[in-house]
């Protein structure tokens, strides 16, 4: 029997908006969550770290939980630009993205790094959405099932469970790019996702473990993939930086 596992439904803003578009979008956002008595998924946002500050002022005591797109793996010094959980969680944020496509392949992160942040952010009380996922050619070369089982295990932290730890499943080739993965393709990887964390962690704890799915999600594809049996959120790019279709992804996992 599967275990409940509540959707988080998070949203990268990466790179974008000024000020005003920050707090226009995270105070419709907080307008909507108070609304909700006892909403069935837990909302996330993950701004640009300058604006950071303004969104958690923004959201507070709506519901809406504050996020941040990555985080150096040192608490604290000599490392310029960079911003350590630490600092993060003294924010108030609650989670961090380690991981993400984009640092990797611009930042040539690779899973030992991604590890070292994961279990950095888990250090400083934050969770940790640990990103994976195979590139186009990767995946036409059979390869996708062996490249996440691989990035799993090499980027998981030790300490790793269901409370401390997402999973976010996102295939680069749908990144950004409008090609989202079918149903069939998202639920056959997040299904040997979970089947690696059985191996790694026991059964009890993946059961529990939330691996959302991320790459092109929007509102008219939402539904059909938070309905997986193995799909348990997802983290939004793209669609995240609009109210209206950020709100309408949350409200497809209610
Ligand atoms: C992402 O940035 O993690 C992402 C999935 O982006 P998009 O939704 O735009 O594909």
């Amino acid at each position: 029997m599967t275990a409940p596992r509540r959707p988080m439904i998070a949203g990268n803003w990466k790179m974008n908006g000024l000020k005003a578009d920050g707090r226009k979008l995270a105070s419709a956002l907080a307008r909507r969550m108070k609304k909700l008595k006892k909403p069935a998924f837990e909302m996330l946002v993950c701004p640009p770290f300058p604006l950071i500050g303004l969104a958690g002022e923004t959201i507070r005591g709506s519901g809406v939980k504050l996020g941040a797109q990555d985080c150096h793996s040192n608490a604290s010094g000599a490392h310029t630009g960079d911003v350590s959980p630490e600092l993060l969680k003294n924010m108030g944020c609650k989670y961090v993205i380690v991981g993400h496509s984009e640092r990797r392949t611009d930042h040539n992160e690779k899973d030992a790094d991604v590890k070292a942040k994961a279990e950095a952010a888990l250090r400083a009380g934050l969770g940790a959405i640990v990103c994976i996922g195979e590139t186009l050619k990767q995946r036409e070369a059979g390869r996708a099932m062996s490249v996440n089982r691989k990035q799993l295990q090499g980027s998981l932290p030790e300490a790793a469970n269901a409370k401390n730890t997402v999973i976010a499943y996102e295939p680069v080739w749908a990144i950004g790019t409008g090609k989202v993965a079918t149903p069939e393709q998202a639920q056959d990887v997040h299904a040997v996702i979970r089947k690696e964390l059985v191996n790694i962690l026991g059964e009890k704890e993946a059961a529990k473990m939330r691996i959302l799915y991320g790459g092109s999600m929007k509102p008219g594809n939402a539904k059909e993939l938070l309905a997986l049996p193995d799909v348990d959120g997802g983290l939004i790019g793209g669609a995240a930086l609009n109210a209206d279709d950020f709100w309408a992804i949350a409200e497809a996992a209610g």
